[in-house]
């Protein structure tokens, strides 16, 4: 980092600031100009409280250099990582879909909608056994039961299988019956959650916060990596914003942003980002053009009668004319699908 000193600072402040920093571990490398000194440190600063440095005297600025996100960030770590769901690798060439319900309401459901969904090449099967609901007189999910069934869809198609986990007392049994994790946008700061889940050796999807900026995101993976769990993948499905046309208000330039400053796979959920099932294709073919390692759509067969997000959610006919016109863009963008 450095640390730009006020104007005419004096003398005493200038070498009290670099005895405080080579305290911290630091080697510091001061240049002294007419009216400004510039003291470069050089050393690892994730312990360090930034805004207590600037608050010591003739102080004007402390600029870091380096990302606080080191393993999530690209500068350590170039290459792209792919992560491996049960032999299902996001973040190669072929960009993958997650579908299925928003929540799982009965095996015949669901193992319905896995064979459709599958059959027209979605390679990851969703659906929700605990369900992150706004009023909580709504239908939260099966929990349990939920998971039965989703391992029953699994063995009946072959199609690996993510749920969300909402709490850190059930993070142990979901991930006695999934393949993969998902760390719901409502939960994206709960770090708890996400420490017990890096303590895992389940791949996570991690959705973006509601209201979360890209390096608070980043910051969340980094919560998860730090307990030793990397094999995770970014979902961008829309954020808060003073837009009601749309359920949120999706940010495709999301993907470019987090593909340079991240070697992690990101996907995007249209379904979540728009909110209706109009929408959703458009977004769809937004997301794969914009270079997206995958997707994640909510599918059901009766969206009328859904339990839980049935205005997005489009039906398996929907679904399997929608891959049809993503495998042609997927191509122009040099991925496959
Ligand atoms: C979901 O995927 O079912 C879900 C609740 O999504 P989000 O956390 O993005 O709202
Ligand atoms: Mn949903």
């Amino acid at each position: 980092m450095i640390i730009i000193m006020k104007d005419r600072a004096s003398t005493e402040q200038i070498t009290q600031m670099e005895t405080r920093l080579k305290n911290l571990g630091f080697q510091t490398h001061p240049i002294v100009g007419e009216f400004k000194t510039i003291i470069g440190a050089i050393g690892d600063k994730r312990l360090v409280d930034m805004e207590a440095l600037k608050t010591l005297p003739g102080v004007e600025d402390v600029v870091p250099i380096m990302k606080p996100y080191k393993l999530a960030g690209r500068e350590l770590i170039k290459e792209k990582t792919q992560v491996n769901v049960s032999g299902v690798t996001i973040g190669g060439k072929r960009q993958v879909v997650f579908a299925g319900p928003c929540a799982i309401e009965s095996e015949e459901q669901v193992v319905g909608i896995a064979k459709a969904v599958k059959a027209s090449g979605a390679s990851i099967l969703r659906g929700g056994a605990f369900k992150p609901r706004t009023s909580p007189y709504s239908f939260k999910g099966l929990a349990k039961e939920g998971l039965e069934i989703l391992k029953t869809a699994r063995e009946e198609t072959g199609l690996p299988i993510i749920t969300e986990v909402m709490d850190t007392r059930d993070v142990e049994l979901v991930s006695s019956y999934v393949d993969m994790l998902q760390i719901g946008a409502r939960n994206m700061q709960n770090f708890s959650l996400l420490t017990e889940v890096g303590r895992t050796n389940k791949p996570v999807l991690l959705k973006r916060g509601l209201s979360a900026r890209v390096e608070e995101w980043l910051m969340a993976a980094e919560y998860i990596m730090s307990e030793g769990n990397e094999n995770v993948v970014l979902c961008e499905r829309g954020i808060t914003t003073f837009e009601t046309a749309t359920r949120n208000t999706v940010d495709i330039a999301a993907v470019a942003v987090v593909n340079e400053l991240s070697h992690l796979p990101i996907i995007v959920d249209p379904s979540h980002a728009t909110g209706h099932s109009k929408y959703v294709p458009c977004v769809a073919r937004a997301a794969i053009a914009a270079g997206a390692d995958g997707l994640m759509i909510e599918v059901h067969n009766d969206p009328q009668n859904a339990m839980c997000d049935g205005p997005q959610s489009i039906t398996p006919g929907q679904f399997d004319e929608l891959m049809g016109r993503l495998a042609a863009i997927s191509g122009a963008v040099d991925r496959s699908l």
